[in-house]
């Protein structure tokens, strides 16, 4: 299987604008922002999406979050921000490796679209 675009970033393969690593995640600037602060938090271990998460994961998926929380406190986003894990086609998935994004900065409206 061919590599996913975000694991050539993990392995330095294509450039990004990283804010955060440790031994099991990375976390970079969306190239497409959607808000002042759009950052996308990965793990390292390539795990195509939420639906693919096993028992095992649990642990990794508490750090992703524990990361994206103290992001959100560097950012000073303290009036609020939003987690979005899309996950499959319906989703609007585009890239399958599993990543959460950190959107802050501006007011969001609810449903999303
Ligand atoms: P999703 O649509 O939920 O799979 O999110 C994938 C995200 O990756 C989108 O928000 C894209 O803008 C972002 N993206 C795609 N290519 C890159 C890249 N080279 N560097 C940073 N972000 C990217």
């Amino acid at each position: 299987m061919s590599q996913t675009l975000f694991k050539r970033i993990i392995d330095r393969e294509i450039p990004a604008k990283i804010v955060y690593e440790d031994e099991l995640c990375l976390a970079f600037e969306d190239i497409n922002p959607q808000a002042p602060t759009h950052l996308l938090v990965i793990p390292k271990k390539e795990i195509a999406s939420i639906a693919e998460l096993g028992e095992d994961d649990a642990a990794l998926v508490g750090h992703l979050l524990v990361v994206v929380c103290k992001l959100a406190a560097e950012r000073k986003l303290s009036n609020g921000y939003r987690v979005v894990a899309n996950s499959g086609p319906d989703a609007g998935q585009t890239v399958p490796h599993l990543h959460f994004h950190l959107l802050g900065g501006r007011a969001m409206s609810w449903p999303p679209g």
